[in-house]
C-alpha cells in the first residue's frame, strides 16, 4: 500500500489522480489532500479517501472548513501548512499538481526526504532544475513526470541507455490557434485560447497551450528530466495527440508512446512505475483515428516556444524570470487586462531588465522570481 500526498487535489490532475485511486483501494491510499480556496470540491473529497490531514492554503477558509467537517480530519493553512505536510507527514509519494511556482516549496521538502515525486508541476523543474535535480540526487529522491510528453520518454527509454539517444521529439497539438495567423493571433479572445482541441486542463497550462509557452516550459523540463542539451530537443506539431512523444536512437530507430489523451494513464504510471497495473480506462483504436499528422512549429508565430529555448541557453535564472513573467501575463489575459500578442512582449521586456544570476541557490530563486513578478506587474 503506497500512501499518496496530493498537492493540488481540486485541480485537473490533482481529480484525475483520485480517479486512480480511486480504482486501485488495495494498492494506494491517501496521505493528505492540499488545496487553495476550494474547500467545496475538498470536503466531499475528504468524506471518500478519508485522509489524515488536508491544507487550505487561505487560511479564513480553512477555518470555515474546521467548523464544517463532521470527521475527523486536522486542516492545516497558509504555504507554512502546504510545507509542514510535505516535511513532515506520513506518505509514500508525493504527487506535484499545483500550478505555477507555489509547487516548488513543498517539493523541495518531499525531495529532501527522499520520497517519489510525481510529477506534473513543471514549473518546479522549469525555475529551478538544476538545484532541484541535484537535490534529488544527493537525497536519492526519483522524479517520475506525469506530463504526458515526459512521460511518454520516460516510457520509451525504459531498458535504453542515454548515451545511445540522438534527440527526443515533443509533440504539441499545437493549440487552438495552429491554423491562424500572427495577424490573427491579435485578436484572440479568452474565451478562444480557453478552447483547447484535445485536452481538458486548468486555465494557466490551457492559455500556455495556446501560446505554446507550454511546449517551451517542456522543452526546459526534458532537459532536465532526461539531461539533454537543447540541441537534442526537437518539438513536432501532431494535432491528433495520439504519439506522447517520441526517441531517436543513434541507429535511426524511433520509440513512441501511444494512447489516448487522458491524463489518468501517466497519472498511473508515475504512481505504480516500474509496474504496469490493469485499468479499465477507455482504450485506443487506431482504425477509429485513421491518421496521424506531423508539422514543424512556427517559430516565429508562437514567439514563446522561442523565448523557452532562448532562456533554457541563456540558464541560470532567466528561466525562472520567463516562468514568472509567464505567470503574470497569463492571469492579466485571463482577465481582460491585456491582449494575447502581448505575452511574449511582456516576457521579453522582463528578461531585458533582470540581470541574469548562474547556479542560484533556493534564496536567489525565491527572490528572482518576486523581482520578476513585480517588474512585469510594474510593466
Ligand atoms: P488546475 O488549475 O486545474 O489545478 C491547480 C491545483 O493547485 C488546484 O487544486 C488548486 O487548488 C491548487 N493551487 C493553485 N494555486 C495554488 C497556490 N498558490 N497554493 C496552493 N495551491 C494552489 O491545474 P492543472 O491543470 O491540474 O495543472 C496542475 C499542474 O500540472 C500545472 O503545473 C500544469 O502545468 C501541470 N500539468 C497539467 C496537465 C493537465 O492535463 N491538466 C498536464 C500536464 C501537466
Ligand atoms: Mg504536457
Amino acid at each position: 500500500m503506497k500512501k499518496v500526498l496530493i498537492l493540488g487535489s481540486t485541480g485537473s490532475i490533482g481529480v484525475n489522480t483520485l480517479n486512480v485511486i480511486r480504482q486501485f483501494p488495495d494498492r494506494f491510499s491517501v496521505a493528505a489532500l492540499t488545496v487553495n480556496t476550494r474547500i467545496d470540491l475538498l470536503e466531499p473529497q475528504i468524506h471518500e479517501f478519508k485522509p489524515p490531514v488536508v491544507v487550505v492554503k487561505d487560511e479564513k477558509l480553512a477555518e470555515e472548513l474546521r467548523k464544517r467537517l463532521k470527521i475527523k480530519c486536522d486542516v492545516l493553512s497558509g504555504i507554512e501548512g502546504l510545507i509542514s505536510a510535505a516535511a513532515n507527514l506520513d506518505y509514500d509519494i508525493l504527487l506535484g499538481a499545483m500550478v505555477g511556482f507555489a509547487g516548488l516549496a513543498p517539493t523541495l521538502e518531499a525531495i529532501k526526504r527522499g520520497k517519489r515525486i510525481a510529477l506534473a508541476n513543471k514549473e518546479t523543474l522549469v525555475v529551478g532544475g538544476e538545484l532541484v535535480t541535484a537535490l534529488c540526487k544527493k537525497h536519492n529522491s526519483e522524479i517520475i513526470p506525469v506530463d504526458s510528453e515526459h512521460s511518454a520518454i520516460y516510457q520509451c527509454l525504459v531498458g535504453e541507455d542515454v548515451q545511445s539517444v540522438s534527440k527526443i521529439i515533443l509533440t504539441a497539438s499545437g493549440g487552438p490557434f495552429l491554423h491562424l495567423t500572427k495577424e490573427e493571433l491579435q485578436n484572440v479572445t479568452v474565451k478562444d485560447a480557453l478552447n483547447h482541441p484535445t485536452w481538458k486542463m486548468g486555465n494557466k497550462i490551457t492559455i500556455d497551450s495556446a501560446s505554446m509557452m507550454n511546449k517551451g516550459l517542456e522543452v526546459i523540463e526534458a532537459h532536465w528530466l532526461f539531461g539533454l542539451p537543447k540541441e537534442k530537443i526537437e518539438v513536432v506539431i501532431h494535432p491528433q495527440s495520439i504519439i506522447h512523444s517520441m526517441v531517436e536512437f543513434v541507429d535511426g530507430s524511433i520509440k513512441a508512446q501511444m494512447g489516448l489523451p487522458d491524463m489518468k494513464l501517466p497519472i498511473q504510471y508515475a504512481l505504480s512505475y516500474p509496474e504496469r497495473l490493469e485499468s479499465n480506462f477507455k482504450k485506443t483504436c487506431l482504425p477509429d483515428i485513421k491518421t496521424l499528422t506531423f508539422y514543424s512549429p512556427d517559430f516565429e508565430k508562437f514567439e514563446c516556444l522561442k523565448l523557452a529555448y532562448q532562456v533554457l541557453d541563456a540558464g541560470g535564472t532567466a528561466p525562472c524570470v520567463l516562468n514568472a513573467a509567464n505567470e503574470i501575463a497569463v492571469d492579466r489575459f485571463l482577465k481582460g487586462k491585456i491582449k494575447f500578442s502581448y505575452i511574449p512582449n511582456l516576457i521579453n521586456k522582463t528578461l531585458d531588465k533582470i540581470e541574469n544570476h548562474k547556479s542560484p541557490d533556493v534564496e536567489t530563486i525565491f527572490e528572482c522570481d518576486k523581482l520578476a513578478r513585480d517588474l512585469a506587474i510594474q510593466l
